[in-house]
């Protein structure tokens, strides 16, 4: 090493001994972190300005990130796994790729919560909850002439063909609700039967289960099948989109949260944990234009938040649709039955 190295070198190591940096003395934390990016975003400063924790958060959606955690059980990456839907929560659950963990907050929490978190044994909480409809941009709507869709049923006529937007209930918790939500209201050959119809008016099955309302806010789909929170965001930016519960009933998220099995930070993933169950964590949603029911009993839904006891909600059995075998085979069939079917 020449010198001046050598030097550089020297320095560096006194001065970290000397002055410890926060993130030494604090840690760090991964977070996966499955709601839209600028929801992880603040969510992160906060937690980062709070406790001087140095946070990586990377963001995917429900379904990938399932998939991530599971492929890296051997040699765990993340710590904790903040949001998206509770299915594949609960399936992580299951299969022993979470850690069971009784927050002190449990109490304060909604009765929707606290239930999600004994049906999983303590290895997830219910974090929000939203219900799920579609999105139609009025103005599109009304240029073709087209009469207002309100109930599932109307999403499979002739008019929308290649007009609607969903994504891929693979990596997306929100498609994988409504997969799930229409064999619970319809049966599961109906509804695979619906699902077919519907794939020929599909323009494109995304990634993440929001995008479809940013492709109908701007046009470049008339409708996105989503959460309606999701369509309530658009519309709060100002996008002419109506947001739909369908007539029929549908199904709703909790929204989970759950803490990685040999996480390696697993102190500060508690104190995540802890942190993201209080109002003033729960309140970061608002400001981040996100529109979901907070679990935590004292928190303020954000004005324009849907009302879920208003809403027409089926009796969404999370127990058998977030169960490994069944998510595992409903997806499958989804793959060989919907994907490839012919689009004429
Ligand atoms: N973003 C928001 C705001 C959500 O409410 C949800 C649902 O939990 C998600 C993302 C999950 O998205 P995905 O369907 O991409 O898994």
């Amino acid at each position: 090493m020449n010198k001046h190295l050598l030097g550089l070198a020297v320095a560096g190591a006194l001065s970290a001994y000397a002055m410890p940096s926060a993130q030494a003395q604090q840690g760090e934390l991964v977070v996966y972190c499955t709601v839209q990016e600028e929801w992880c975003r603040p969510m992160v400063q906060a937690f980062e300005a709070k406790t001087g924790i140095k946070v990586s958060m990377t963001r995917k959606s429900s379904g990938e990130t399932y998939a991530q955690i599971k492929a890296e059980a051997a040699n765990p990456r993340g710590d904790v796994w903040w949001g998206g839907t509770g299915d594949p929560h609960l399936q992580a659950a299951e299969e022993n790729l979470t850690e069971e963990y009784r927050s002190p907050m449990l109490a304060r929490l909604q009765p929707w919560a606290i239930k999600q978190a004994e049906q999983s044994k303590f290895r997830t909480v219910g974090i929000y909850a939203g219900a799920l409809g579609y999105g139609f941009n009025t103005k599109m709507l009304a240029d073709k002439k087209i009469a207002e869709p309100k109930c599932w049923a109307d999403l499979i006529k002739a008019e929308f063909k290649d007009e609607i937007q969903v994504a891929d209930p693979n990596s997306s918790g929100t498609s994988y609700t409504m997969l799930a939500t229409l064999v619970q209201l319809m049966g599961e050959d109906k509804a695979f039967a619906y699902l077919k119809a519907l794939h020929k008016n599909i323009n494109q099955y995304t990634k993440s289960g929001a995008a479809p309302a940013r492709a109908a806010a701007t046009g470049e789909s008339m409708i996105g099948i989503v959460f309606q929170h999701d369509a309530v965001t658009q519309v709060a930016s100002g996008a002419p989109l109506k947001v739909v519960s369908p007539c029929e009933g549908t199904g709703y998220e909790i929204g989970s949260m759950s803490l990685i099995k040999g996480a390696k930070n697993l102190d500060n993933a508690k104190k995540w944990y802890d942190w993201a169950l209080t109002p003033e964590a729960q309140e970061i949603g608002e400001k981040a234009k996100a529109f979901q029911v907070p679990s935590n009993l004292s928190a303020k839904a954000p004005p324009g938040a849907p009302n879920l006891a208003e809403t027409k909600l089926i009796d969404y059995d999370f127990a058998k649709y977030g169960s490994s075998a069944e998510r595992s085979r409903l997806l499958k069939k989804w793959d060989a039955e919907v994907k490839t079917a012919p689009k004429n």
